[in-house]
């Protein structure tokens, strides 16, 4: 039997494993089938509004059948950060309630009423305003350091795009005058790094699937992977014109892989 050479898919989630509630035709089948070849599967978000286990719910309920740790999302990689280096750092966080209760317990001190903290943490918060505008702020002013999960401008709802991370980071950066010290989500590669760790595998065996070239393809290349670009998401054949990379595969959706791991096809 020729042997494949991919061992596991990183697979990106929102325009390639499913749209907002909805499964993408087709991707249930190729994860069981390729699953059944002894493929393994870590899915990539760089959403950090939920935690990566209730992340793993979402797709449960959506009807893909994954374990807890088959899920990775940005503030994973976060959160591995702190319990490895940070443990009773004092830290702002701008993000949702399961978020800051993720730091909390990862190690970190949140406490808004310290004088200085040593990290202010941006990522999507539905409850954003001007005053945690200015307490991050202030706190970046006294020397803290800027720490960002992701920095994408927009996420799909059902309801159509709305603002993401990456605007309100736009903000804070806009006052403060710097970007982010440390950016966590795609195309940083820090929750390839996660992956390759839970994995046991080099990053020549693994490929990468996703909807978007400056996020997903990026990663791929910044973590020295294969990609696959689909085109049921934010590319279209047209939006590559505008890069001066390429992924190594095109396929229409993520159910073209399949061919990668035919063993007849080597
Ligand atoms: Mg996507």
């Amino acid at each position: 039997m020729a042997r494949q050479k991919y061992r596991a898919v990183l697979a990106d989630l929102d325009g390639t494993i499913n749209r907002g509630d909805q499964l993408i035709p087709g991707a249930a089948e190729t994860y069981s089938r390729l699953s059944e070849k002894g493929v393994k599967w870590i899915f990539v978000s760089n959403s950090a509004r939920r935690l990566a286990h209730q992340l793993a719910e979402k797709i449960n309920r959506l009807g893909l059948s994954v374990s807890q740790g088959q899920v990775i999302n940005s503030a994973s990689a976060l959160l591995d950060e702190i319990s490895r280096a940070w443990i009773g750092a004092k830290l702002y966080v701008v993000g949702e309630p399961p978020l800051v209760r993720g730091i909390a317990d990862a190690g970190g001190v949140i406490d808004q009423s310290h004088e200085k903290v040593d990290i202010v943490v941006v990522a999507m918060d539905s409850n954003f305003n001007y005053d945690k505008l200015n307490t991050a702020f202030q706190f970046l002013r006294k020397g803290a350091l800027f720490w960002a999960t992701n920095l994408d401008t927009t996420f799909p709802t059902e309801g159509g795009f709305v603002p993401g991370s990456g605007a309100i980071v736009a903000a804070i950066s806009a006052a403060i005058g710097r970007q982010p010290d440390k950016v966590f989500g795609k195309p940083h590669s820090d929750m390839a790094r996660l992956a390759l760790r839970r994995l046991n595998l080099t990053p020549s065996e693994c490929l990468v699937v996703g909807d978007r070239m400056d996020t997903d393809v990026l990663f791929a290349r910044n973590s020295m992977m294969d990609a696959a670009l689909v085109f049921t998401g934010a590319t279209t054949r047209e939006h590559l014109l505008h890069y001066n990379f390429r992924p190594e595969y095109l396929f229409d959706d993520i159910n073209g892989i399949q061919e990668l791991f035919e063993e007849e096809n080597k």
